[in-house]
């Protein structure tokens, strides 16, 4: 499905030089490298602060800490995503509330969260799933209207943009009053083991949030409130720094094999491409197909009989998973998240993809779909 070894052969001096530089100065937590990366992180997004944290979740979680919630409190979550963005939710005592996805986008529908909102509702966390943002210009009207906040879980979305109708620009994770992002290993800006970041231009929330990370606390051993301890090490931050001016050529090399497969499979009768939001530009997380009139997990099991790797995300709807039964939620309530779920196949999407490779696959997938 990726291929980190490839990557890494291509820019093994500057990642290896920045862990080299790591391990001599043994700055491992929280060293200038973190420092230096976060500014560069900044700078890329354009978001007014970065809070480098120790994952994805972690990020989710801490910036509902931030919010000053109280349990009982709703925020509304897709139901097709991964189990993450609720999870942190329902840790936290709050009430995850899922809505179902638009079948073009997958991304969360805006009818649904409109639908959603009750007196308790406090946030919405759109996932801008697959790498393509959710339909964030009525999102951000919706919360304004409601008085919601909005925490972008942008794990899968890092560099995308997203172009308001007014023409104004911003990046996935800066949009909304806070951002998450995870630079797990097979993400788009992925790092040699966990790390995650979080986005906010709100100074205030800034600090909050930097101190939940840190235990609590402003001031060293004086803990202000109950916190976690969750921070990105520096030779994470040492790879993310190498591979960070890299990030535009990465999307763009996803965006060329997408376009292959775009290309390949239009037309079939049971292959659905991507479907295309116009206010967002794709970065190709997951390429990711709906198949019809075919049967999903037996195309997966020839195409791996042919080295062909190709994965399900997600097989299972929140509202369906064993430890989120609600009683509020039944089988068929959000029809198109559990038709997603039957249905999809995310295809091998990386940078190294070769044509030859893309070749290969796309003429065994049109292969065993038409048989
Ligand atoms: C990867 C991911 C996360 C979690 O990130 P970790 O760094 O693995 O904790 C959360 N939400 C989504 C949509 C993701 O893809």
């Amino acid at each position: 499905m990726v291929d980190l070894q490839t990557q890494y052969q291509h820019i093994k001096a500057d990642i290896d030089k920045g862990i080299e530089e790591v391990i001599s100065s043994a700055a491992f937590i929280k060293g200038p490298k973190v420092t230096e990366f976060q500014a560069h992180l900044e700078q890329y997004t354009g978001s007014k602060h970065v809070i480098p944290v120790g994952n994805g979740t972690d990020a989710l979680q801490i910036a509902l800490m931030g919010l000053d919630l109280k349990p009982g409190d709703e925020v509304i979550t897709p139901t097709f995503t991964f189990i993450a963005t609720a999870e942190v939710v329902a840790l936290l005592g709050l009430t995850p509330v899922v809505v179902d996805v638009d079948w073009d986008t997958m991304n969360i529908s805006v009818e649904g969260i409109r639908k959603a909102i009750t007196p308790k509702t406090k946030a919405i966390v759109p996932v801008h799933l697959f790498g393509q943002c959710a339909d964030m210009e009525a999102i951000m009207e919706i919360a304004k209207e409601h008085h919601l906040y909005v925490v972008e879980d942008a794990c899968q979305a890092i560099g995308a943009k997203y172009t308001f109708s007014n023409g104004l620009t911003k990046q996935a994770a800066t949009i909304g009053h806070i951002g998450c992002t995870s630079f797990f290993p097979s993400k788009n800006l992925g790092c040699y083991g966990d790390g995650g970041a979080l986005f906010t231009d709100d100074d205030a929330l800034a600090e909050k949030m930097k101190a939940i990370a840190n235990h609590g606390c402003f001031v060293r051993y004086h803990h202000d409130f109950i916190g976690v301890n969750s921070r990105l090490d520096s030779i994470q931050a040492a790879v993310l720094d190498a591979k960070l001016p890299h990030l535009n050529d990465y999307i763009v090399a996803r965006q060329r094999a997408a376009a292959y497969y775009d290309k390949a499979f239009a037309g079939n009768k049971h292959i659905i491409t991507p479907g295309r939001d116009e206010h967002s530009t794709h970065v190709y997380h997951q390429y990711t197909l709906r198949l019809v009139d075919v049967d999903r997990d037996s195309v997966r099991e020839q195409l791996a009989a042919r080295d062909i790797p190709a994965m399900v995300y997600y097989p299972i709807p929140l509202h369906l998973q064993k430890a989120y039964q609600d009683p509020r939620y039944l089988p068929g309530d959000f029809p198109v998240a559990e038709r997603l779920a039957n249905c999809v196949l995310s295809l091998p999407m990386h940078t190294e993809l070769d044509e030859e490779q893309l070749s290969y696959i796309t003429r065994n997938v049109l292969d065993i779909v038409n048989q």
